[in-house]
């Protein structure tokens, strides 16, 4: 058996980083930015108001109540005509340009009308409160994001403040294609004796999904080697990946190993479970992943394998899951020679101590214990048995909404 790092340093080194292209920033969220992003202008480019209020100087305030001479308004989106000068204010509201003169903001609460054209000042102000100067979040030439960043929404709406469409590496496309006889389309209503619906498919396409990718579905093919290839040959020149399920381990009908097998495709047994048999290699100088067949085992080979080498195509300076301490609260016995991923869900005790519990059976076979997982724990080689207690490490696959409507609003 081969160490699970040995095969995940192996496969980055045979997947590259995509081409490079420019692209809007709404349709950036998931991608990478392939060029550090500097501030080409002053965010806000104008100084403004941070409250609705008047606009004037500091200094013509000297002692409260403070009567001053109303010139102008200025809303957002407009600007001043006059300047503000010791002794006059502009009415002023949140965003607009501060007038010419002013230095200040007096908040609208802390005014109150005198006479007609007068506000009266209730609040001294020291010079350049309420104001927001131009620069102030990013100035022109700041460096913003490092080349390599993964975009998220804030990300995406600080390149939209900017005006910049960033670059990018392009989208990956991955050819998604599940062996198998016994398959049947997920949607058949009736199972004739021996056939399963293929949920691998749905796994896998909706994995990729999430990760930015654009999914090619090729669907269930048998086990016939001829049906395959041919599958596989669309596939490799439709997509800049391919994975399947199934067909990798020991059985007779195993096509993709049968087909595959010392043409370009390496066939590990990795020292990890579940997710053991790996196949990896090129296809028409695609990469290829043949992903195990049961449920569990695609999930975490996908999670270990082909989560990493798509975030690498895409450019991302970070592939792998966070993990955080944690204390089991189920006693395991699994196999010492392996790297195993436990399907658990934690929660956090009052002490802020996450504890592990066993979502459900741990064969691989069992997708309920992988739906209501929220981690993989993860027993290193060597180990074999952890006691109840003992601290763990947890791979968070997902952060799961933990607080109902009465716990956080009360009632
Ligand atoms: P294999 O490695 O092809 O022998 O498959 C191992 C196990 O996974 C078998 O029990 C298969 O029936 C099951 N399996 C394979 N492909 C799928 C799929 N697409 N959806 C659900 N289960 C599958
Ligand atoms: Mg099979």
């Amino acid at each position: 058996m081969r160490p699970l790092r040995q095969v995940q340093g192996e496969i980055l080194q045979r997947v590259a980083p995509l081409e490079e292209v420019r692209v809007d920033p709404k349709e950036a969220v998931g991608l990478v930015l392939a060029e550090p992003i500097v501030a080409p202008e002053d965010i806000p480019a104008f100084t403004n108001s941070a409250m609705d209020g008047y606009a004037i100087q500091a200094a013509s305030v000297e002692a409260v109540p403070a009567d001053l001479e109303v010139i102008g308004e200025v809303a957002a989106g407009s600007r001043a005509t006059d300047a503000v000068t010791r002794g006059t204010a502009f009415k002023i509201m949140t965003g607009a340009p501060l007038p010419d003169g002013a230095d200040s903001v007096v908040r609208v609460e802390a005014t109150e009308a005198a006479r007609n054209s007068v506000v009266r000042i209730l609040e001294e102000v020291a010079a350049g409160e309420n104001v927001r100067p131009a620069g102030g979040d990013l100035a022109s030439g700041t460096h913003v994001f490092d080349a390599g960043v993964r975009i998220r929404p804030a990300h995406a709406s600080v390149l939209a403040a900017l005006g910049v469409a960033p670059l990018v590496r392009r989208r990956p496309v991955v050819a998604v294609i599940a062996t198998g006889n016994e398959l049947v389309p997920h949607r058949t209503a009736r199972l004739e004796r021996g056939q399963i619906r293929d949920s691998n498919t749905t796994l896998m396409r909706t994995l990729l999904e999430a990760l930015g990718a654009e999914v090619v579905d090729f669907g269930i093919v048998g086990d016939d080697p001829g049906v395959f290839e041919a599958a596989l040959g669309k596939a490799a020149a439709s997509a800049d990946v391919v994975v399947t399920s199934g067909g990798v381990s020991m059985g007779d009908y195993d096509v993709v190993k049968s087909l595959l097998q010392g043409r370009g495709v390496d066939f590990w047994q990795v020292a990890m479970q579940p997710g053991k048999p790996l196949a990896f290699g090129a296809v028409d100088d695609r990469p290829f992943f043949g992903l195990p067949g049961n449920p569990v085992s695609v999930f975490v080979s996908f999670e270990q394998f082909v989560r990493p080498a798509l975030l690498h195509m895409l450019g991302a300076d970070l592939l792998f899951r966070d993990r955080i301490a944690g204390v089991l609260d189920d006693p395991v016995h699994v196999a010492a020679e392996k790297e195993v991923f436990l399907r658990v869900s934690s929660t956090r005790d009052d002490d802020g101590v996450v504890h592990a519990r066993s979502s459900g059976g741990q064969s691989s076979n069992v997708l309920s214990a992988l739906a209501l997982a929220d981690a993989l724990a993860v027993v290193p080689v060597g180990v074999g048995e952890l006691a109840a207690g003992d601290p763990v490490e947890l791979e968070m696959i997902h952060w799961p909404e933990s607080r109902s409507q009465e716990e956080v609003l009360g009632g």
